[in-house]
């Protein structure tokens, strides 16, 4: 304990619950990790050479504030031709820190203290923290088990105050792989126009759905202006350790947006932008190839949960199976504590989600089909030496 009086409004906050997870399973030798949000690729080499280039020519300076110009075209020119979306790259893109960077930066620039924000939980842990270190109020919404973790417009509207200013949208989701098809967008498009509502679309993962087409949030009619679209590299690229990101939306969000920027990053790092101009320009191949394996372990485990008795939907997209543990009457930290201690496989309790992941784990699939099938056996003996 220190003499001073630091920050009360980080005080407040909850540590994450992954956190003390991974602590857990750190230094446990032969641990299969389903825990970890990340690919399990290495970024594609031709990527990493544009970077040692952009290093060899010596271009180790700072960007613009906003990110090198060239990239930023490219990402205007990305978002158009795979999601329909146009904006343009002078102001209204910004490069970021990652994808995290941008949602912080996103709700500094639009909240004013008091201002709720809707979260809809099962949710990545870092949404309400981010709101309420930006002085918001973070409202939950629990989207259920029953209805595939797929929210309902009631449910928002029943949520919405005349302090709401903001809906944070992750499709397909963290930690449920859910993901809302175009009808299940315009619904909720509806009530944002209703209630003239900002919607902050987290769409890191949109390179990633499997069965259906993925529609942005921006490209649903009457929603370019309500939205402040965020995506990154971190995900579909393979480029998690890049810490590289982007913002793209009408100027008026993104000019209050670029002067945090300005003052507290500069610019995201110079060396890669230049690997990120490359994935854009020709990784296109690359991602379809780690999609199909993804794809491929996704109905594998997805299967393999359903047959083992662990009720689990299939996920549109991301890199997550988020199944049923209810069958053993545990709870989610229960659960995986003593399937981490039992059968050295780690998991994220639903519950560090929030309300409504309790009684699901999180399952990445984002490593080798031979871990998983592995994974797949270990989790089997576990429920059935626990199941009631
Ligand atoms: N949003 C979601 C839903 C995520 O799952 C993650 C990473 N786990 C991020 C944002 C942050 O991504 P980045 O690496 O681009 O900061």
């Amino acid at each position: 304990m220190s003499e001073f009086v630091l920050s009360r409004s980080v005080e407040a906050l909850q540590p994450s619950g992954i956190r003390r997870f991974f602590n857990l399973a750190a230094g446990m030798e032969g641990v299969i990790s389903l825990g970890v949000g990340e690919p399990d690729f290495v970024t594609p080499w031709h990527v990493r050479e544009a970077c040692i280039q952009s290093l060899e020519k010596g271009f180790t300076a700072y960007t613009a504030n906003a990110g090198l110009p060239a990239l930023r075209k490219e990402i205007t020119k990305y978002l158009n031709n795979r999601f329909s979306v146009s904006y343009n790259p002078e102001t209204e893109v910004v490069v970021t820190v990652g994808a995290s960077q941008a949602i912080d930066i996103a709700f500094r620039a639009i909240l004013n203290p008091g201002d709720e924000v809707i979260v809809i939980e099962p949710s990545f842990v870092s949404y309400a923290p981010v709101v309420e270190l930006a002085g918001g109020v973070a409202v939950r919404v629990q989207a259920l088990g029953e209805n595939e973790f797929k929210v309902t417009p009631e449910q928002l509207e029943e949520a919405i105050t005349e302090r709401t200013k903001a809906i944070l949208l992750c499709t397909p989701n963290n930690p449920t792989g859910t993901m809302l098809n175009k009808q299940e967008l315009e619904a909720i498009a509806v009530l944002v126009k209703k209630h003239h509502l900002i919607v902050v679309a987290d769409e890191i993962y949109a390179e990633l759905s499997y069965d259906e087409e993925y529609h942005s949030f921006a490209n649903i009619e009457g929603m370019y202006e309500h939205t402040v679209l965020i995506s990154g590299f971190s995900k579909g690229f393979a480029m998690t350790g890049w810490r590289l990101g982007f913002v793209a939306a009408p100027a008026y969000f993104i000019e209050p947006m670029l002067k945090i920027h300005q003052y507290t990053l500069m610019c995201a790092p110079t060396m890669s932008q230049y690997a990120a101009l490359e994935a854009l320009q020709t990784g296109n191949r690359d991602v379809i190839e780690m999609k199909k394996s993804y794809h491929k372990r996704r109905n594998f485990i997805v299967s393999s949960l359903n047959s083992i008795g662990m009720e689990c939907h299939l996920p549109g997209g991301a890199f997550y199976a988020f199944p049923s543990i209810k069958s053993t009457g545990m709870t989610s930290e229960q659960f995986a504590e003593r399937l981490l201690m039992e059968q050295k496989v780690a998991v994220v309790p639903g519950g560090v989600f929030g309300e409504s992941g309790e009684g699901y784990i999180r399952c990445s699939y984002a490593t080798s089909m031979n871990q998983l099938i592995e994974a797949m056996k270990r989790i089997e003996a576990f429920v059935h030496q626990h199941c009631k």
